[in-house]
């Protein structure tokens, strides 16, 4: 029932997980199916091969997104400002 619902209205898609910044994994609320982004940014269907090159993807976009935190630290803001008063 709920499949012929989705083959009359088209899938509905929410976003199950971020594997990286351009590639996500997506769900449909209805009948459950995964697709995921692939490399021309068309949605493919999650195949156990694509869900292992996601797994891959995102580790190393978390890993760079580490070191590139550890590279650049936060710099403490500088007190700069003047808080002396000329009294006429
Ligand atoms: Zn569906």
């Amino acid at each position: 029932m709920k499949k012929i619902f989705c083959n009359i209205f088209g899938h509905h898609y929410s976003v199950s997980k971020k594997v990286t910044g351009h590639i996500k994994e997506y769900k449909c609320v209805h009948c459950g199916r995964e697709v995921t982004t692939d490399v021309d940014g068309n949605l493919s269907t999650l195949t156990p091969e694509l869900q292992e090159i996601n797994e891959t993807l995102e580790r190393l976009y978390q890993r760079r997104h580490r070191a590139a935190q550890v590279v650049a630290p936060k710099t403490p803001p500088q007190v700069t400002k003047d808080v002396t008063q000329k009294v006429a």
